[in-house]
């Protein structure tokens, strides 16, 4: 490593979203020296593209407590997720979203001053069939204050930012240790090593993965890919969510707020088919429910439009004044993408891919955890997860909207104290050892291979399609094994890309092979995992195992890049204090 630049600090966090950000604070503001490195100038992290708004038991619109936010959230996930982080999460809601409030999100007001919170999907109707409301919200711009507060609060603690720098793999000794990462400064192109006692990835979703998409051209799964190049396994990536209401033929997402406000779903005929499907939540239905309602109406020929592709989302009747002081985010959205004003017209819509349910396996307190040698489960020494590339699992297999925001605050402050501990055992750095950052460099060196070769955008293209042809919103067992051929084959066609850009200043088409090597492994670890799970579970549905299988798969599944192994795990179904949900048959 002679001649490549070293920076050391106590922590290192990956990630300059809500996750990566609010971990840091906490770190920053217990006078420990933390370093955030993003890819992107931080507030254009992924988070701050969050409409609709964040889950927390306020009771600020109707009665509500945690209890409640916690049967939901079980449910929601199909009694896939973990109970103990799930009620950690519910029970520490309230007093985070406070906590966000003073760090200066400005939450839309009720009347009486307090924050303002609409309904959201998979919200139990348990006061006289009235939903609840639990999604605070700040306007439809939600993240975008969240993400810029906490920058903010980051900046006056004196956290240290490397800005447009981009990491490409963790460093690990041959125990086992973490000791930092490896990483390409974007403006200069040289490489730089980062060596700390703890490193946190908060590198958020991978969403990318599919042709139609509300994520972010960033959302490529790079922390995930690190952790299976270092051997370690991912988990549950078989669970990608659809959100029944990208803009047709886009993917740009138009908030589940829309439907929490009043807006519902009409097709062809003018019906509002979730009557159909959902006849007590309707249209504020788990978004896998609803996306699975949407594609069927489209597939039996109910569609809208010329080529009957899309339904239609209906929200004029709520009238300019909620329109243009709720929604006006969205409002633009149609606007510009649709060219439609919802003030007048009804919103074309189609299930898009949205989120990562899946990810690095982690317990609450956000330390990784994997199997060691095949037996039982311990923590990975000196790594940690939280965000949307963790897994922890408090999504289970379907993510109930307004709990994302939730949980990158909620485990982002848990693993950042969990460092503190951490930190205070061990106090020196670990030697890193002469080659540790050798595989990395390989990685990077490949790409200065010149001559004629496949192009990097093309192989992405067919990836991004083959995604959405072989592993979307319903699978089959056939449908799923084409999946595995099809990425296979642009796995060998990746080894034939070269780039036609050599240079080394601000050189994007070289981050951008590099994403797409991230965004393979991805790949490969959905098809796998859902060519795996013999049953249908939140967003995995098969039409060839219709039925959810409690004896067989109440496991959580776990993928290794190595020989495309397969392994599984249990799913902890004991909260922390109170009785379990035991699973039950799940109708809205
Ligand atoms: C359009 C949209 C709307 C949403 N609305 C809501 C909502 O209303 N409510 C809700 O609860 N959830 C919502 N979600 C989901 C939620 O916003 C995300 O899951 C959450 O914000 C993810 O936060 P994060 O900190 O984990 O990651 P991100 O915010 O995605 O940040 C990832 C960070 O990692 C950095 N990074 C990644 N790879 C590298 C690398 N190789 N090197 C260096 N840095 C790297 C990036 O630069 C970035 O700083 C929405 C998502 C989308 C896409």
């Amino acid at each position: 490593m002679t001649g490549i630049a070293r920076r050391r600090f106590d922590c290192l966090v990956i990630g300059a979203g809500g996750a990566g950000l609010r971990a840091a604070l906490q770190l920053a503001q217990a006078e420990v020296s933390v370093a955030v490195i993003s890819k992107v100038y931080p507030t254009r992290s992924h988070t701050v593209a969050a409409q609709g708004g964040i889950n927390a038991a306020l009771g600020n619109v109707r009665p509500d407590n945690w209890h409640w936010h916690m049967y939901d959230t079980v449910k929601g996930g199909d009694y896939l997720g973990d109970q103990d982080a799930i009620e950690y999460m519910c029970r520490a809601a309230p007093r985070l979203v406070v906590e966000l409030e003073h760090y200066g999100v400005p939450f839309t007001r009720l009347e009486n001053g307090r924050i303002y919170q609409r309904p959201f999907g998979g919200q139990s109707q348990n006061f006289g069939g009235e939903q609840a409301a639990r999604t605070c919200a700040a306007a439809d711009r939600t993240g975008h204050a969240l993400l810029h507060s906490l920058y903010q609060q980051n900046l006056r603690a004196k956290t240290h930012f490397f800005d447009e720098c981009f990491v490409l793999d963790l460093l690990v000794d041959q125990e086992g240790y973490v000791l930092g990462a490896f990483a390409l400064e974007i403006e200069t192109g040289e490489p730089i090593v980062f060596e700390a006692k703890a490193t946190l990835l908060a590198t958020g979703g991978s969403a990318r993965l599919y042709r139609t998409t509300t994520n972010a051209l960033i959302n490529t799964g790079d922390g995930m890919a690190m952790v299976l190049r270092a051997g370690l396994p991912l988990e549950d990536m078989e669970f990608v969510q659809f959100h029944p209401t990208g803009i047709a033929g886009i993917g740009i997402l138009i908030s589940e707020g829309v439907r929490g406000e009043g807006g519902y779903l009409v097709n062809s005929r003018g019906e509002r088919f979730m009557e159909r499907y959902a006849p007590k939540a309707l249209d504020l239905a788990s978004r896998d429910v609803v996306s699975r309602a949407i594609y069927t109406e489209v597939k039996e020929g109910r569609g809208c439009g010329p080529n009957k592709d899309h339904v239609l989302l209906k929200l004029d009747h709520l009238g300019p004044e909620i329109i243009k002081s709720r929604l006006p985010g969205i409002r633009e959205s149609a606007m510009i993408f649709a060219q439609v004003d919802p003030i007048e017209g009804p919103i074309p819509v189609y299930p898009t891919a949205h989120y990562t349910m899946g990810g690095i396996p982690t317990d609450r307190f956000g330390r990784v955890v994997a199997p060691v040698r095949h037996g039982p489960e311990e923590a990975v020494p000196g790594l940690y997860a939280v965000g949307e590339c963790a897994c922890v699992s408090v999504h289970g297999a379907n993510r109930l909207g307004g709990n994302s925001l939730l949980d990158i605050v909620v485990f982002g402050r848990a693993a950042a104290n969990h460092i503190l501990e951490h930190l205070g055992e061990y106090r020196y750095h670990r030697p890193l050892p002469t080659g540790a950052a050798e595989p990395a460099l390989a990685r990077l060196e490949r790409w200065a291979q010149s001559g004629p070769g496949e192009s990097v955008d093309e192989v992405r293209e067919a990836l991004r399609l083959a995604m959405e042809q072989y592993c979307g919103v319903f699978r089959t067992q056939d449908v799923l094994e084409e999946g595995i051929r099809q990425v296979e084959a642009l796995v060998q066609r990746m080894e034939r890309a070269r780039l036609k850009d050599q240079s080394k200043v601000f050189n994007t088409a070289r981050v951008e092979a590099l994403e797409l090597e991230n965004l393979m492994e991805i790949a490969l670890a959905t098809v796998y995992s859902a060519a795996a799970r013999k049953e249908s579970r939140g967003a995995h549905s098969r039409l060839d195992y219709p039925k959810r299988d409690d004896v067989g798969w109440l496991k959580h599944t776990l993928y290794y890049r190595d020989e495309r192994r397969i392994d599984f795990k249990p799913v902890r179904t004991k909260p922390m204090t109170v009785d379990a949900f035991p699973p039950r048959e799940r109708t809205y």
